[in-house]
């Protein structure tokens, strides 16, 4: 049954803050009070509880790696969050905020995003502690193998399988692929996200960003609104962003506001769309673009729109801007963008969020694609790839929605509730708990 939001009254902020900043909580404190918001409606048992907040495996490693003649050491993680359900799977970012709190959060929003998605995976995610934008290509190379060289032990295709994120691309998973494959023999399985020259996937770099599309147009089925009559806004402008932009011109959206790390640009008319692209394809940024208004990227998350996506850095929206969104429905594009507090005013103002853990589910989706060609040494066209994603992304989202009706809640805490069922169910029948 369709819910009408099209002409629901977002409340207006005044801009005033209802809970105090000093109540923000760390990463991992954060998605785990998500957790036990969506564990009490389930009724989850004290000690499955202990084992699905806590991490199966950390791994801190120092990735010393010669910049210019200078030795820098970088700090290096992979956390492996749980495998109950499959071998553990994430992806590894490059960032200057990289921290271990950061990377156990987000590699135990894998074990929810996988459950969610029905897929044979637990979760993890890897982290460098680095600003990419300083190192050359080569130098990037050389920290990227070291770093796999030290943390192979717990990788492998059966048993813990990384996979892009921030500052991570295709080529990044080449020296992956080949750094673990000089040590094991060839496996490309061992990676997800590849180049398609040796056992990428025809789909998966674009499969973030067109799945949050796939949900959204779910979603505006379900909240009866026409995606194609919609003003969009994006933050981030990388792979989520602009095959977010991409799929949504296919359907005929406004995308009136996009951003990257130098700035935001906005036009209430339209952004040009390909031209964006073409400027971030060419290492550019969205603010050389013409005609559009220039926004900062904090001004550019409360520009009035119908759907903001927010697809670059974590805890962007908080109860310091939630007050001021205008969006009607905020789309989860990157991890953990909006914080428990942020996200209290959001549902208290009417605003529907997508949960991270179903909107940005399609790359792990074309990951496990990739991921069964490999193993299987077979190849799928484009449009299977395409289609099997989204009957999959859609039956998440219908199961998400009955999870949510079923316990009159939200849908982030309808999906969490969905899928820590899932793994607690799987944790106990393996004899974990
Ligand atoms: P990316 O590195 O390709 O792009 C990131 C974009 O964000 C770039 O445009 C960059 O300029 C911009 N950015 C960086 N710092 C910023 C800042 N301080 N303010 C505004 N913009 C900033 O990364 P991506 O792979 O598109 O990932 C984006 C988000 O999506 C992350 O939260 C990631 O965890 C999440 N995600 C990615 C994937 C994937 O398959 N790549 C899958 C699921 C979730």
């Amino acid at each position: 049954m369709g819910i009408d939001i099209q002409d629901t009254e977002i409340i207006q902020g005044d801009g005033v803050a209802s809970e105090s900043e000093s109540t923000e909580l760390s990463p991992t404190e954060a998605v785990n009070k998500f957790f036990h918001q969506a564990a009490d409606m389930i009724g989850l048992e004290d000690e499955v509880r202990a084992v699905l907040t806590t991490s199966y495996r950390e791994v801190q490693v120092q990735v010393p790696t010669y910049v210019g003649d200078h030795l820098t050491v970088f700090q290096g993680y992979r956390v492996q969050h749980n495998g109950a359900r499959g071998p553990y799977k994430g992806g590894i970012r490059f960032h200057p905020d990289a921290d271990l709190d950061e990377v156990r959060a987000l590699a135990s929003l894998m074990t929810w995003k996988t459950a969610l998605l029905k897929l044979p995976f637990g979760g993890a995610k890897g982290g460098i502690r680095v600003d990419p934008s300083l190192l050359t290509d080569r130098e990037l190379q050389s920290m990227t193998r070291r770093f796999i060289g030290s943390i192979s032990h717990v990788l492998g295709a059966y048993r813990d399988i990384p996979a892009p994120d921030m500052n991570t691309n295709p080529q990044v998973m080449a020296w992956i692929m080949d750094a673990y494959s000089s040590k094991n023999g060839y496996t490309p399985a061992i990676v997800t996200g590849k180049p398609i020259e040796f056992g990428g996937a025809p789909g998966r770099d674009a499969a973030t960003g067109r799945g949050v599309v796939y949900i959204l147009e779910e979603a505006c089925k379900h909240f009866n609104m026409n995606l194609g009559d919609q003003k969009v806004v994006i933050q981030g402008f990388g792979n989520v962003g602009t095959w977010a932009a991409d799929e949504l011109m296919k359907h005929g959206a406004t995308v009136v506001g996009i951003s990257d790390i130098k700035g935001g640009i906005y036009n209430p008319k339209g952004i040009d769309v390909a031209k964006a692209i073409e400027l971030v394809r060419e290492r550019r940024s969205v603010t050389e673009l013409e005609d559009v208004e220039f926004v900062s990227n904090e001004d550019l998350l409360t520009l009035p729109c119908d759907i903001l996506i927010p697809a670059a850095l974590g805890e962007v929206i908080t109860t310091k801007n939630a007050h001021d969104i205008k969006a009607k429905i905020v789309a989860e594009g990157a991890n953990h963008p909006v914080t428990p507090g942020g996200d209290k005013i959001l549902e208290e103002r009417g605003i529907q969020v997508l949960p991270d853990i179903l909107c940005n589910g399609g790359g792990v989706t074309g990951s496990y694609f990739e991921w069964t060609q490999n193993i299987q040494q077979f190849t799928w066209k484009e449009e299977q790839f395409n289609r099997e994603l989204k009957d999959r992304l859609v039956q998440a989202f219908q199961e998400t929605v009955e999870s949510t009706e079923r316990h009159d809640t939200c849908l982030r805490l309808g999906a969490f509730a969905l899928s820590i069922d899932r793994v607690a169910k799987a944790a106990k029948m393996r004899g974990y708990i």
